[in-house]
């Protein structure tokens, strides 16, 4: 069905990185009179041809409503639809009833945290006493947190009257273990915390983190936005409770994103958002609803986006993602090792020792980062820069805002070496170095 309508194009292979970047039309792009150089893909990845080959299929010649037409093309869109669910739950380690489609991870988070808060006044099935807070429960999160597994937590611990806890990180970007055993205890229902941050570019210590959690009966929920799109995940085997994850990050479409969750758990949340297509009897006083995961998908999906998606996790597990990883990390060394030998540059998060994806946030002594960001743009170099959606973990190292290179499968060496060159004459550009 999919070869019939969406092109399945032959794998790529990274030993081939001249043939993986002319996968991506936009890297043949001109900036600012320069080549681009893009070092962004932690805010948001480039979509390969084959991404955007199946997206225009799937509208030229598929595009329906999902799920209810009595027509052949409502059928072929739903077939293709669900394949989707799939192959990306597939990518996940996941039964496709396992995934539930949202509009990213910022959705995703937000959907659990208030099917919780639903739960915890009430609602749902008797099994959703599982997830169910009560005042005085705590939420553990880490420092490290993107806004968007902080927020619906601090929102939800006013809701409920639960506390809110954190984990804090160390100097070095790790985080602090025996802090995380000891503030895990009888009180802990929910902990949440990134596969890897998006300022630090380490993985966590997840199975630690979940086993931790485990022993108390709380429940775990992991941000994997950037893990998903670098490393190989199972989240079955690693047996997560809740995870998510964006689709504009892993090389699909903007507006598409999952939430996986164990079956025992996604049962036992009630709804978050609710209307059409989640329903089974509805009368004017009540409504029953469908099991996971349609229960968690009120009205119209992203369908083209989720066919789209599907193509993106189809192009990178032809890739491989243990090759994936092992890119990710020679990338992440050699620009490591040379930012390390700039004078005045400092890394948020120089851990030694530790697995990483290829993203590395600096300050640049003397020299704010979004200076830093137009004289790298300038050169064609696109990073980004801010406090990235982490106020908080910029605070714990001092600063308001930092710079952030981030790789994906189409960065190459010349595109580091390019990148360095052109950090190395910054200090100077601004007269910091004097
Ligand atoms: N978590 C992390 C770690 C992220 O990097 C991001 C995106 N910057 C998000 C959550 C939010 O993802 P989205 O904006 O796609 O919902």
């Amino acid at each position: 069905m999919v070869s019939s309508v969406v092109p399945v194009p032959p794998a790529a292979s990274l030993a081939d990185p001249a043939a993986v970047r002319a996968d991506f039309p936009i890297l043949g792009e001109r900036v600012n009179g320069q080549p681009l150089v893009y070092l962004d893909s932690g805010a948001t990845s480039q979509k390969p041809q084959a991404v955007i080959d199946a997206e225009v299929a799937f509208l030229t010649r598929a595009n329906s409503a999902v799920h209810r037409g009595a027509h052949t093309l409502a059928a072929e869109a739903t077939e293709l639809f669900e394949d989707a669910r799939a192959t990306v739950a597939g990518f996940v380690g996941a039964p496709a009833e396992q995934l539930v489609w949202t509009s990213g991870a910022t959705a995703g988070l937000n959907l659990v945290a208030y099917a919780i808060g639903n739960a915890s006044v009430g609602r749902g099935a008797p099994a959703s006493a599982r997830v169910a807070l009560r005042e005085g429960d705590e939420i553990v999160i880490t420092e490290t947190e993107h806004h968007a597994n902080l927020i619906p937590w601090q929102e939800l611990a006013a809701r409920t009257g639960a506390v809110l806890r954190h984990i804090p990180v160390r100097d070095d970007g790790t985080l602090d273990l025996d802090a995380a055993a000891d503030l895990i205890g009888a009180r802990t229902r929910v902990v949440a915390f990134p596969h890897v941050s998006n300022v630090l570019g380490i993985v966590n210590p997840v199975a630690d983190l979940i086993a931790l959690a485990r022993e108390v009966g709380a429940l775990t929920v992991m941000d994997a936005c950037q893990s998903a799109p670098h490393l190989p995940l199972d989240l079955f085997a690693l047996g997560v409770d809740l995870a998510v994850f964006s689709g504009h990050k892993m090389l699909g479409p903007y507006g598409v994103g999952g939430l996986y969750g164990r079956a025992e758990i996604l049962e036992a949340l009630p709804p978050f958002l609710t209307g059409g297509s989640m329903i089974t009897t509805v009368t004017l006083d009540e409504a029953s609803y469908l099991p996971p995961p349609q229960r968690f998908e009120a009205g119209t999906q992203p369908v083209s986006q989720a066919v789209g998606l599907a193509a993106a996790a189809r192009y990178l597990q032809g890739l491989g993602m243990d090759a994936v990883y092992a890119h990710e990390r020679e990338i992440a060394a050699r620009m490591g090792a040379g930012l390390r030998e700039l004078p005045g540059i400092r890394l948020l998060g120089d851990a030694e020792g530790v697995e990483r994806v290829g993203l590395w946030a600096f300050d640049v002594e003397g020299v704010h980062a979004h200076d830093v960001g137009q004289f790298l743009d300038a050169r064609g170099v696109a990073v980004r820069v801010g406090h990235h959606c982490a106020q908080p973990l910029h605070r714990r190292f001092g600063l308001t805002a930092s710079v952030r290179a981030s790789a994906s499968v189409f960065t190459t060496a010349d595109d580091v070496d390019v990148f360095l060159d052109a950090v190395s004459g910054v200090r100077a550009y601004f007269g910091a170095d004097a």
